[in-house]
């Protein structure tokens, strides 16, 4: 009691530090009992929600067979070094966003902050620059790691489905590449869509252009962030891709790329628009975009939902020339995309588009008692063998219970076996829908359902 009016005299400031810190130990496991919470900017896919997951999955699976990419894996961790020579040492993700670390070995490792770099890596550890050209590859739901403030459709670890051509040059696997990130977006059915398109130069034309940007950021240099005062000479097209409402502004008068392009450049972005014309792609050109990677080159492009917020980009990519040379390898050309799942999923769901949810049983067996039991788990196999969804009672319910259940879940059909059924090899069959009943013979039950 004494105690109590004790902690009483405490500042309330005092008190509410105390609270807080009790609070922080039990979050962080000094009570067993509080439930330990998913990593702040992860998203669990539940049981009940994978079947989207699994109908884009299987889209991409389908619309990339058929221009003849092939799925690629790589490790979720890399040597940091290769997105420090890959993504760009001067870019947000690497200089922000990476989650970086050393093992047991003191070797710096870091998740991976993007798709490409570790693609390049593969390709060139595995000796497949030697193989015939291109090699048309892409890699599906592989988590992505970036230390970015969570918000809606802005995660922590979320997930990308990706493709990468090496080894073509031209402007037509350019517009192949985009028409494919269109394609899916399309035939998930969704509208509202913009792409941009912009070409960002190369090592001929670029440095010319990067003076001229130089000397303008200088001139304005009071205006802009740290971060782009910062990397002005080293990398001064990074302004243009800059959040801050202060860069923002100030490029916006600033000299662009599209105009100071070499006569390649120029070529290649008149025919890949051609390409996009032939295709009938609607595209803008958008002189801002630079991508924030520092490996683009020439072709850059974003795909732009209006339907949600800031967070609309689902889908950013681009030509990467230099890159393979960058890491390593020969001078190979490089182009691809990355397609946020989570975010597509987000513009899906705002858009009101719906994935049908695939029933989770055909026919569920009801059972009474143990022989009957034993009949069902042979029936539910064989069903299973002959391609029909089928399961039973694991849970020793009482039928009505079973029956509850099987409604449930949506059970198609409800078979029960009962102690007459057993005995003349039969079932009752039900309809769930229609509620008809029929007596038929167990091993017929595949032919009726
Ligand atoms: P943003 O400008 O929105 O930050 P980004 O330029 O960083 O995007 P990319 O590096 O091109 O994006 O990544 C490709 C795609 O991955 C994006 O278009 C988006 O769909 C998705 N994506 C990127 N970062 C996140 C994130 N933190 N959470 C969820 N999806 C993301
Ligand atoms: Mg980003």
């Amino acid at each position: 009691m004494g105690g109590t009016a004790d902690f009483n005299f405490v500042p309330v400031c005092f008190r509410t530090l105390f609270f807080y810190v009790l609070y922080c130990f039990q979050d962080t496991g000094g009570n067993c009992n509080v439930a330990v919470k998913a990593p702040k900017g992860t998203k669990d896919v539940l049981p009940q929600e994978s079947y989207k997951w699994q109908y884009i999955e299987n889209l991409v699976r389908k619309i990339t067979a058929l221009a003849g990419y092939r799925e690629i894996r790589t490790p979720i961790f890399e040597h940091t070094e290769l997105f420090l020579r890959g993504v760009g040492d001067t870019t947000d993700i690497v200089q922000k966003e990476m989650y970086t670390f050393n093992d047991k070995g003191n070797r710096s490792i870091t998740l991976r902050p993007e798709g490409t770099a570790g693609v390049v890596r593969a390709f060139l550890e595995g000796g497949l620059p030697s193989n015939a050209q291109p090699t048309k590859m892409y890699y599906l739901s592989a988590p992505v790691f970036r230390y970015e403030k969570p918000q809606s459709g802005r995660l922590r670890e979320h997930h990308q489905f990706g493709v990468e051509v090496f080894g073509a040059p031209d402007a037509s696997i350019d517009a192949e590449v985009i028409n494919i990130a269109l394609t899916l977006l399309n035939e998930l059915g969704l509208e509202n869509l913009r792409l941009n398109i912009n070409s960002i130069g190369c090592e001929k034309c670029r440095p010319r252009y990067n003076e001229l940007l130089r000397e303008y950021l200088h001139g304005h240099a009071d205006k802009l962030c740290e971060a782009c005062n910062e990397r002005m000479d080293r990398n001064p097209l990074r302004a243009l891709d800059c959040k801050e409402e202060g860069c923002r502004m100030v490029v916006k008068s600033a000299p662009l790329m599209i105009d100071h392009l070499c006569e390649e450049c120029s070529a290649h972005f008149k025919a890949l628009k051609k390409y996009l014309d032939a295709l009938g792609i609607e595209y803008a050109v958008n002189p801002f975009i630079v991508r924030g990677l520092d490996y683009y080159t020439k072709t850059v492009f974003e795909i732009i939902s209006n339907s949600i917020g800031a967070q609309g980009t689902v889908c950013g990519g681009g030509r990467y020339d230099k890159l393979m040379k960058q890491v390593g390898g020969p001078e190979l050309p490089g182009i691809g995309f990355g397609m946020g799942i989570e975010r597509l999923l987000l513009v899906m769901e705002n858009e009101g588009i719906k994935i049908e949810r695939p029933a989770l049983t055909d026919v569920f067996l009801c059972t009474h008692g143990h022989q009957a039991r034993l009949r069902a788990a042979q029936l539910v196999r064989d069903l299973r063998c002959a391609g029909v969804k089928a399961d039973m009672d694991h849970c020793a319910r009482s039928i009505k219970a079973q029956f509850k259940y099987a409604d449930k879940i949506g059970a198609k059909f409800v078979g029960v076996i009962g102690e007459t059924e057993l005995a003349d090899g039969t079932v009752v069959l039900k309809t769930m829908k229609t509620g008809e009943e029929r007596v038929v013979v167990q091993s017929e039950i595949k032919e009726l359902i």
